[in-house]
């Protein structure tokens, strides 16, 4: 993983004002990478950091996550074109779309993306050494899976 990672930017309506603060803080630094997010967290993103005084905020927005964005997600994961995700998931209130939520979160264990939940985990990774610099991601190896015996 070079030091540009592909960074996603996630968070269900409850999370979001948090998101957003942190991501206000620690945008000079979140500004360097390539950053993909769900529709809506995108569209707060970019009005937050323009009326910060930031002149170009580049994103790539998904579709809204119970729209799908969580979806296209899951699919750049297995397409090994995501690095780290951010996802303020909301632990105290069902969402429609949780079976999206529950997926997107298992894919992104499975291909071993850094995943960050809350602020602490966020905080903590943003500030490590391996965020700024070059960090081998070890790759997962499926060949057992994919060569097991079925019949
Ligand atoms: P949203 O989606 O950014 O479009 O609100 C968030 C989510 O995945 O739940």
């Amino acid at each position: 993983m070079t030091e540009k990672k592909r960074i996603a930017l996630v968070a269900h309506d409850n999370c979001k004002a948090d998101l957003i603060e942190w991501v206000k803080y620690n945008w000079q630094t979140l500004a360097a990478h390539d950053l993909t997010t769900t529709g809506t967290t995108g569209s707060l993103i970019e009005k937050a950091v323009a009326a910060d005084g930031q002149k170009e905020v580049k994103l790539r927005k998904l579709k809204s996550g119970p729209l799908g964005g969580d979806q296209q997600l899951g699919a750049l994961i297995t397409e090994e074109k995501i690095d780290a995700i951010f996802f303020f998931w909301d632990p105290m209130h069902a969402q429609p779309h949780d079976v999206d939520v529950k997926a997107l979160l298992r894919i992104g264990v499975l291909y071993n993306v850094i995943t960050a939940c809350n602020r602490a985990t966020a905080d903590l990774v943003i500030s490590s050494p391996f965020f700024a610099g070059a960090y081998e991601r070890r790759r997962p190896d499926f060949s057992a899976y994919l060569g097991r015996k079925i019949i």
